[in-house]
């Protein structure tokens, strides 16, 4: 079980807990690109319950490309985006891996929508690449 702790860049957000990763990739698909402000986004899903968040969140919902409806929750005084749901996939949280104390439990095994990725933010070699989203198992 790893430690998994974050929080935002003034500290008004954060997280903690204990848990497996079930899911750790890199997203550079146009929406993640737009909430990271960057190339991707890298992004650790874990089981909701292993997590807890403190402090407000704003959120932002937005429909993606499968019909599911994805919750962007962000600190409302800093705008560091934190971490997302999807309805598709109940009872996971998708962390924003940068906003990880240490980010270097993160481990990206996956690159989704490699066919978005942009001259400048190329996929990472070392990692399983998927045109758009990865099967996920139901
Ligand atoms: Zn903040
Ligand atoms: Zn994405």
């Amino acid at each position: 079980m790893a430690n998994i702790s974050g929080r935002c860049l003034c500290g008004s957000v954060s997280y903690s807990g204990e848990g497996e990763p079930v899911f750790m990739g890199n997203c550079h698909c146009t929406d993640c690109r737009k909430s990271s402000a960057s190339g991707h986004a890298a992004l650790m899903a874990v089981p909701e319950a292993a997590i807890n968040m403190a402090g407000p969140v704003s959120t932002y919902e937005l429909t993606a490309d499968s019909g599911a409806t994805v919750t962007h929750n962000f600190c409302p005084k800093c705008g560091s985006q934190m971490f997302n749901t999807n309805s598709n996939i109940p009872g996971i949280t998708v962390l924003v891996a940068s906003t990880l104390d240490d980010p270097e439990i993160y481990k990206p095994a996956a690159t989704v929508y490699a066919s978005r990725a942009l001259s400048w933010d190329q996929a990472d070699p070392g990692a399983e690449k998927f045109d758009k989203m990865p099967p996920m198992g139901g």
